[in-house]
Parts: structure tokens; C-alpha cells; sequence
């Protein structure tokens, strides 16, 4: 790797060193942070400073003077933002995969994943966002007499806290919604992979953004969090769920909504019935892709016993042809290393605490110093017993387990038997037969005949997590209403809701009770 074409890619992404100083939002010295490339572990990729409490309040300080003059730019100016903000995603996708490859260590193809996904994000709300904003007429209290309609105000300033593992999309996706609806928003990206954010973020000022509407602030969520979440009035927080029980707390102790995206121990299902070739291909993408550190990722796979030795024999030969490396062409590598050397660690432990206790390895299992300092191996395992560290923890690497079970109700049972419930995934060459087997799993989102991206990339619908995978949703109309405060306007005519002066108290009761009885039965009294 060398150092030119590093800075070729910031510069023409709009990072100069004079955007990073202006960063720094009050005075005062200021350490700077650098940030090396995972990829050897060793290579700079730039510095960005490390921002304090004040900086922070500063920055949402700027934010909420300029989100009124924002919130009254017309809905179809802001959304026009957006859609050349998708264009510029695609016309820089080179510099940006560049980016992403370099700041988070994952294979081009992998990088291009989150591309797509920020441009069709980008995309489907600068066309959706007029229709879910739309002023909504609703059923009134009297028929005829009262005609009510719901509208959407947007909250105010929206903070963003956001990960490491998909440092582009989940750095902007969410904010788009909120800026579309009519907020400003602030930033905190993860520490390790700040310039893919503000990358992002400055082809948004590119496509016509008031710079004072989208602040970022860089530097460790121990210290930008609690004064982000004291200044805002909706937090969106995407990362582990020890951090997000943290600051869903903070956020209800200010009585201010929040969105919580958080971990996984996602279940795969593969019914007696699966096309085993096209299943065992699915499941490599869903295990590994980014390294498996995916909040969708697999990690545990259920397979129907009669086919448990064919799909076991199948994946591991598949698994032990993934191509591991640091290379930036698109067929250098499928998978690159894992963020750091501490989560190295930390995937490591949960295989060495497999295999100590007697899991079988069928692939994988190895660090691979050989190829970077955070290099492992795509890893099965079976005989996964439930003292096992990996059983029920997010590993969050390229590591699955392999259980054969009887039934469909077995593999129901133990697929939903854990506290998250973000994704799951079901193979069958019948959709009847697995979607009556997806009907009864309790994930936010559940992907027939694909791992993850079938339901992440369907914009329009719903994806969050039950459990102790999160509150909230992003996509489709709840990813953007939740920006919003829904207020409720009801002109009443002719008759105030109160008894009337012609008759008595009781005759008034006796008549609101029958309507009570029937009123809802009348077609057009209820919206649906
Ligand atoms: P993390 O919780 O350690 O960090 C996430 C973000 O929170 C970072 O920006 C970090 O700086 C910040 N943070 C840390 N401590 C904080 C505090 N006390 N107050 C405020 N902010 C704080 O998570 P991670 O390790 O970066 O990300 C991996 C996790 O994220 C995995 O569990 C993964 O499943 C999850 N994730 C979930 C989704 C989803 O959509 N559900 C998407 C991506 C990642």
C-alpha cells in the first residue's frame, strides 16, 4: 500500500486536512487519534482529533440553530438532496469502496454490499419519504361532525451513534430519513473508522446539504455520549447491546425516543427439502460475508437430520475455498481480517474455548498471521454444547456452528431458544413450507431461501431486532415516522363533544352508548 493514492482518495473525497481541523468545534488543544489500516495494521490512513464534551455540545449547538431554517426548505428540495447524494455514492464508488476497503479491512465485494445499500437507501427515500410524510386524514370522533388529520413535525436535532463493521451505510442510511423528515442531525462514528463517515457525509454537503444541518464530532463514545444524548431529541444508536442497554437508559432518563440496532446469535434453518447446492452457497454468504461481522450474520445453522451429513460435508468443502486476503482488486479476496487485534482475541477465545471443551472443527479455526495481524479463518464447528462460550454469545467473527434436529418444530424451538431475535433465515425448495416455518420464528426480520440481504435491502419494510436485539426499526415508513412527532388535528363542527343543553345527562349517555356499540361497524369510521 503505499501513501499517494491514500490521500488522492481523501482529497477527492472532500477530506482535506482544513475539513479535519473543522472538526475541532471550540478552541483549545486537542489530541488527534490516527487511524491505521487493519488490513496490515500498520499503514496510516490519516488523523482525525480526538473531540471532547464541548466540542459536542457545540456541535449540536450548531445543529439546532440551523434546523428550522432546514425543516422549511420544501419536502422536495430535501429530498432532491438525497437523490444526488445516491448519485454521487455511485459516481465516487470507486474512491469510497477505496475507503472502506483500507479504514475497516473487509474485501472490495464485501464494501460494495454497503455501497449499494447507502445508494438505494439514498434512493428509496427521496422517492418514498413525500407519501410516509404525507398529511394523513384519519377517522374522526363524531362521523361527519369531526374531521381529523395526522401530521409529522420533525423531532429537532437527531444523534447518530454508529459502528465499526459497516462504516459507510450505517454511518448515513439512518441519518437520511431523519434530514429528509426535517432534522439536523450530529454524528458520533466509531473511533476506528471515522473517515468512511465523513466521507459519506461530505458527499451529502456535495449534493446541496447546509453543512451546519449534519455535524459530525469524532472521537470515543465514553466521553461524546452522555453530552450527544443530554443535547438531542431522538437518539439512533446502531452497535453492541452491553452499549445500547447503556444508552437506551440515558435516552429514557431524558424522556426522548430512541432506536436501538443492536447484536445477534442469528439462526439458519435448512429444512428436509432445501436445494442443497443453492443452501450451501446462500449460507457461506450468510456466515462470512464482511468477516461475519455483520450484525445479520449466521451463526448457529440448523439442518434436518436426514440431511445433516450432506450439508456438513458440502459447506465445509465450500468454506475451505473462501479466499482470504488484504488485496483491493474485486477477485483479490472474498473475506479480508477482522477490525483489531482485540477482537481477534476475542474470536479466537470463543473457538479455543470450543474446541477445549470437545467441538469438532470442520473448517477453519486458525488465526493466520501469515496474511495480517487480524486474519482468521472462516470456521465451522460442530458439537456445540451449551457450556461452550460461543453457543449463545455474538461472536461476531467468521465463526458457525452446525446442529442437526428431527423436526421443523425442533429447529423452531432451538432457533428462537436465545434472548436476541434480530435475524433468521429458512431453506426449502417450498416457499409454502418455509413460510410456515418463518411464521413461527420470533426475528425482526426472517429471509426465505437468502441469508440477510433479501429482507435488509427491502427498503421499503421494516428491519429491527426483538429481545435484547433492539427497539425500533429502520426502513420503510417506521424508519422514517420515528424522526417525526405524529400530532393528531381535529376540527369539530356544529356540536361540541359534551352533552347538549336539549336533553338530560342521562339521555345523552344512553345514546353514546349505542353509538359506542355500533359506531365501529360502519364502514369508513375506521381507517385502515
Ligand atoms: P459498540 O457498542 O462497542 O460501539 C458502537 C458505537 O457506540 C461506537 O461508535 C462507540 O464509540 C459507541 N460507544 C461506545 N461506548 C459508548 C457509550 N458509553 N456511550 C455512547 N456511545 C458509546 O459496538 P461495536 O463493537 O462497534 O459494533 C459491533 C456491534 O454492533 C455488534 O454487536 C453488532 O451486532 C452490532 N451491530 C448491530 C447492527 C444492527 O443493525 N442491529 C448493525 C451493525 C452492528
Amino acid at each position: 500500500m503505499t501513501t499517494a493514492p491514500r490521500r488522492a482518495t481523501l482529497e477527492m473525497l472532500g477530506i482535506s486536512g482544513a475539513r479535519l481541523a473543522s472538526l475541532v468545534q471550540v478552541g483549545g488543544l486537542r489530541e488527534w487519534r490516527e487511524i491505521h489500516s487493519p488490513l496490515d495494521g500498520t499503514t496510516l490512513i490519516g488523523s482525525v482529533p480526538v473531540g471532547t464534551a464541548d466540542d459536542m455540545v457545540a456541535a449540536t449547538q450548531r445543529a439546532r440553530a440551523a434546523q428550522p431554517a432546514w425543516a422549511k426548505t420544501p419536502l422536495r428540495q430535501r429530498c432532491a438532496i438525497a437523490s444526488r447524494f445516491r448519485d454521487l455514492v455511485i459516481d465516487n464508488a470507486d474512491a469510497l469502496l477505496d475507503l472502506v476497503h483500507w479504514e475497516n479491512g473487509k474485501s472490495r465485494v464485501n464494501a460494495y454490499e454497503e455501497l449499494l445499500d447507502t445508494a438505494l437507501t439514498a434512493g428509496y427515500y427521496s422517492v418514498a419519504a413525500p407519501c410516509h410524510l404525507a398529511t394523513k386524514v384519519r377517522a374522526g370522533a363524531i362521523p361527519v361532525l369531526t374531521s381529523t388529520r395526522e401530521t409529522y413535525r420533525p423531532k429537532g436535532v437527531v444523534g447518530i451513534i454508529s459502528p465499526w463493521n459497516y462504516p459507510l451505510t450505517v454511518a448515513v442510511s439512518d441519518a437520511i430519513p431523519a434530514l429528509i423528515a426535517g432534522n439536523a442531525c450530529v454524528l458520533k462514528p466509531d473511533s476506528t473508522t471515522p473517515f468512511t463517515a465523513l466521507a459519506a457525509v461530505e458527499l451529502l454537503y456535495q449534493a446541496g446539504l447546509p453543512r451546519d444541518v449534519f455535524q459530525v464530532v469524532t472521537g470515543p463514545g465514553e466521553a461524546l455520549g452522555t453530552p450527544l444524548i443530554n443535547n438531542v431529541d431522538y437518539l439512533m444508536f446502531t452497535g453492541s447491546t452491553a452499549t445500547g442497554r447503556k444508552v437506551a437508559a440515558q435516552a429514557s432518563e431524558r424522556l426522548i425516543g430512541c432506536s436501538m440496532e443492536l447484536g445477534g446469535k442469528n439462526p439458519l434453518l435448512v429444512l428436509a427439502d432445501a436445494n442443497m447446492e443453492y443452501t450451501v452457497e446462500g449460507a457461506v454468504q450468510a456466515c462470512f460475508s464482511t468477516t461475519g461481522q455483520l450484525c445479520v450474520s449466521i451463526e448457529r445453522i440448523y439442518v434436518a437430520e436426514q440431511r445433516y451429513a450432506e450439508f456438513c460435508d458440502k459447506f465445509a468443502q465450500r468454506v475451505k475455498a473462501i479466499k482470504l486476503g488484504a488485496g483491493f482488486g474485486w477477485d483479490d479476496a472474498d473475506l479480508g481480517p477482522l477490525i483489531s487485534t482485540s477482537h481477534l482475541a476475542k474470536v479466537a477465545a470463543h473457538v479455543d474455548d470450543a474446541l477445549a471443551k470437545a467441538a469438532t472443527l470442520l473448517a477453519g479455526g486458525h488465526a493466520r498471521p501469515d496474511l495480517g495481524p487480524t486474519f482468521f479463518e472462516p470456521t465451522v464447528l460442530t458439537g456445540v454444547t451449551e457450556d461452550m462460550a460461543l453457543a449463545r454469545e455474538e461472536t461476531f467473527g467468521p465463526v458457525v456452528s452446525i446442529y442437526s434436529v428431527a423436526s421443523d418444530a425442533e429447529a423452531i424451538a432451538r432457533a428462537n431458544d436465545t434472548e436476541y431475535g434480530l435475524n433468521a433465515s429458512v431453506w426449502s425448495s417450498s416457499v409454502c413450507h418455509a413460510r410456515k416455518v418463518a411464521a413461527e420464528l420470533t426475528a425482526g426480520t426472517i429471509n426465505i431461501n437468502e441469508g440477510y440481504a433479501a429482507a435488509w435491502a427491502s427498503h421499503d419494510s421494516p428491519m429491527g431486532g426483538t429481545g435484547i436485539s433492539g427497539l425500533g426499526r429502520r426502513h420503510g415508513s417506521d424508519g422514517i415516522v420515528k424522526y417525526c412527532e405524529p400530532r393528531s388535528v381535529a376540527v369539530q363542527r356544529g356540536l361540541l363533544i359534551a352533552p347538549p343543553k336539549w336533553t338530560s345527562r342521562e339521555n345523552y349517555a344512553r345514546v353514546m352508548n349505542l353509538a359506542a356499540r355500533v359506531m365501529h361497524r360502519i364502514p369508513g369510521i375506521v381507517s385502515v
